[in-house]
């Protein structure tokens, strides 16, 4: 397999490539000792015998080591951040010059790539994905004809949300083909999905980063940890700018925690992968309901008759769905998260009853 190299260097924003990032205590430290008088810590715990009172580590070593187990891909290739959030944020301040550079993204899809566009002063290119919801490779052969020096990311999210739908590996090939700057593919729903990760193309291209979060599959969305996966020198760029800290004691514990149960998260994913494939043959029945698009995700893409008036008669019920009716491509669209048993029960009865009201 020919592997396609990219100048990583000459791709950062000049201030990045020099930066000499802050020094922690604790960073500089490894090797054992009993006397910590280092980092200005309390002596005390008030929490507890928890190591509260400690600052963590901020590599994440322990837990970096796991998660490469269970990914099967080395410490050097591996950035940790609060939610992949953090890492998409990371990626424009390294790569993109406010007011210059450009990145892409693939509509309908999460919103954040363009609110931390935004947030750095940097152009959208929007390019919409085919009335199927996949890549449309010609379009993206446009794109990159005119002044590509300035196209600096992409965003592929993949199983897509709002649609739910995973992107051909062969098309985020070709897109990994044309595209001069960085390629992120966002797997935050991959646990769900059949289809061959990104992870997998990993060695072939070095401008590629895949994203991962514990957020959905992995139940701890509360603690806060994206997963970023790419080339060293990406990887390390990442850690030169990333707040020291940037992983809490406490999120990297539950983390540890979480990631010591895969056989009931496996389970789980298994479960809500039967649940959506049941409550979707179920709603497709509804005289409202127009059409239910295939997901690999954990929710569903429902195109209706009248999504505002659906999702307000909802919520009189105490049942919140997401209307993404204004997004393109979405006209009398929603987007329902499978949940348990009984919530999906209740969800389903619920919109039964709206039989002819809507
Ligand atoms: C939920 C979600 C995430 C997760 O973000 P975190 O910051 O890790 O919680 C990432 N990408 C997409 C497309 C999502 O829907």
């Amino acid at each position: 397999m020919s592997k396609r190299s990219t100048n990583i260097e000459q791709l950062l924003r000049e201030n990045i490539r020099t930066i000499v990032p802050y020094s922690s205590a604790r960073s500089e430290f490894s090797g054992s000792a009993e006397v910590f008088l280092d980092a200005n810590e309390n002596y005390r715990d008030f929490v507890g015998d928890l190591g509260r009172n400690r600052y963590p580590d901020p590599l994440q070593r322990e837990l970096k080591s796991e998660i490469s187990d269970l990914f099967q891909v080395p410490k050097e290739h591996i950035f940790l951040g609060n939610g992949s959030d953090e890492a998409i944020d990371l990626l424009y301040r390294a790569f993109a010059r406010p007011g210059v550079d450009r990145s892409v993204v693939l509509p309908p899809t999460y919103g954040v790539y363009t609110v931390f566009a935004d947030l750095n002063d940097v152009t959208v290119e929007s390019c919409l994905l085919t009335e199927e919801f996949h890549i449309d490779i010609p379009r993206v052969k446009e794109l990159v004809r005119k002044q590509p020096e300035t196209l600096k990311l992409l965003f592929i999210c993949s199983p897509n949300n709002p649609t739910g739908n995973a992107m051909e590996l062969e098309d985020i090939r070709q897109v990994l083909e044309l595209f001069p700057g960085i390629v992120v593919v966002d797997e935050a729903y991959q646990d769900f999905s059949e289809k061959q990760s990104a992870l997998s193309l990993l060695g072939e291209f070095e401008h590629l980063v895949v994203l991962r979060t514990l957020s959905k599959a992995w139940g701890l969305a509360s603690a806060r940890l994206g997963m970023a996966f790419a080339d060293p020198r990406i990887i390390n760029v990442l850690t030169n700018i990333k707040y020291p800290y940037n992983i809490s004691g406490p999120a990297q514990e539950a983390a540890k925690q979480a990631l010591s149960q895969r056989e009931q998260v496996q389970e789980t994913v298994t479960r809500i992968v039967d649940s959506r494939d049941e409550l979707a043959a179920a709603v497709e029945k509804l005289s409202y309901v127009k059409r239910v698009y295939p997901s690999s995700a954990n929710f569903i893409l429902l195109k209706t008759t009248n999504a505002d008036e659906l999702c307000s008669l909802l919520r009189d019920q105490g049942i919140i769905i997401r209307n993404r009716t204004t997004q393109p491509l979405c006209k009398g669209c929603v987007r329902i998260t499978i949940g348990s048993t009984q919530e999906n029960h209740r969800l389903l009865e619920a919109m039964k009853a709206l039989e002819g009201q809507l």
